[in-house]
């Protein structure tokens, strides 16, 4: 069990240091006479940017945060403020906003384990710079409501939900515990979001970083199956052309369809993939929003105990332009530029059924009689879908 210092405040300084994210950080820069432009290129700075490299590859690998960076422990204070910087403005200058997003939730996870500790005063300070109100209180951490629910929201875990809180004169009390936890929200939310750079700096940024950039769009964080699937490792690399370009899309921060993304939840829940690794698929999406990803791949993944909903047959996606059995010209890998020929077999119905044949592992249904998706239900009766936006099943 954590145990919760009770030290005396934190200075100004201090405060940024350990929490470099907080607005006005970046004026310690100011005061060690940083530059943005040199911390980009002085050889002075050489193992921050080595060290925000590091950061950069550590979150885009593993964005739950799960493992330590040795290098980032080690490190000298100094160095570890301007490497989060220098993350910081080359993932705001990446072309899409899927690896700042990776990243913003991997700091934000570094971070809780500080946050379970500090005393609820430095909680407060720290919530209250990130413009959300943590008073601390004899009974543990009074937060508005409002507050409450918006960094509440996203987090899955059912203690959570206002319905187990105790509410009093419109501020929910949490334990200090569950409040380092919302915080934890609160500093993903403000780390998602790019800083606003100089069109020259973002240029030179792509120049010099060039190469870490690349390297970014080629990595993606391994999927992980749910603990209690038995089909071995998800292999997305027997995924079926379809597929692999909705993945590509999001990827890339480019717009996929209501029925992309729907058929891109379903099929990953039916292929073993856990919670955390269908919505971290949508971060690159332009409209992301975390809480309600959350909530639709939820809705389409629980749906029938668990089961989920079916995901569309080869003749619906074909009918909504998402089939790319002839090949994307647009992807980078040319077996991806290639037709195949596999989804040209006439005895060929489903992308699921295709992921079997290359040897993946499917989670079967029990229930034989399936639920159309609404996808398909929605193209039989003819008519589009009238489901408000935090009612539908698309995952943003
Ligand atoms: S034929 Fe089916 S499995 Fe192959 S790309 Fe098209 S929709 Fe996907």
């Amino acid at each position: 069990m954590a145990v919760r210092r009770t030290s005396a405040p934190l200075d100004e300084r201090s405060l940024f240091s350990e929490y470099p994210f907080l607005p006005g950080a970046e004026a310690l820069l100011g005061e060690e006479a940083v530059s943005v432009r040199a911390l980009l290129t002085d050889a002075a700075f050489a193992s921050a940017r080595s060290l925000g490299r590091a950061r950069i590859l550590a979150a885009a690998e593993d964005p739950r945060g799960a493992r330590d960076l040795e290098e980032l422990a080690r490190a000298d204070p100094t160095v570890r403020l301007l490497s989060f910087l220098f993350a910081r403005v080359v993932l705001s200058a990446a072309p899409a906003p899927a690896a700042l997003r990776r990243w913003a939730v991997s700091e934000a996870k570094r971070n809780h384990a500080r946050l379970l500790v500090v005393p609820p005063e430095e909680l407060s300070e720290v919530a209250r710079r990130l413009r959300f109100r943590f008073d601390p209180t004899a009974e543990g951490v009074e937060v508005p409501l409002v507050d409450y629910l918006r960094l509440s929201v996203p987090i899955r875990e059912a203690e959570f939900r206002l319905p187990r809180q105790a509410v009093r004169r419109g501020s929910v009390v949490v334990r200090p515990a569950r409040a380092a936890r919302l915080l934890q929200e609160a500093v993903r939310l403000r780390l998602a979001e790019p800083l606003p750079l100089a069109d020259d700096v973002v240029r030179e940024v792509r120049e010099r970083e060039a190469e870490l950039l690349t390297e970014l769009a080629r990595r993606s964080p391994a999927p992980v199956a749910r603990s209690e699937f038995r089909g071995g490792p998800l292999r997305p690399e027997l995924f079926p052309p379809c597929i692999r370009k909705m993945q590509r899309t999001l990827q890339k921060g480019e717009n996929l369809s209501h029925s992309g993304r729907f058929c891109l939840a379903a099929f990953l829940h039916r292929a073993g993939a856990d919670f955390e690794t269908i919505v971290d698929a949508y971060r690159g999406a332009p409209d992301f929003d975390e809480s309600v990803t959350r909530y639709q791949v939820e809705h389409i993944t629980q749906r029938d105990g668990g089961a989920g909903y079916e995901p569309p047959e080869c003749e619906t996606l074909r009918s909504h332009g998402l089939c790319a059995r002839d090949g994307d010209p647009t992807a980078d890998d040319p077996r991806d530029r290639a037709r195949d020929e596999r989804c040209f077999d006439p005895s060929l119905r489903h992308p699921l059924q295709y992921y079997r044949w290359r040897g993946g592992t499917v989670v079967e249904r029990t229930d034989r009689a399936e639920r159309p998706s609404p996808t398909a239900s929605t193209e039989a009766r003819g008519r589009p879908s009238t489901h408000a936006r935090s009612r539908s099943t698309d995952p943003r």
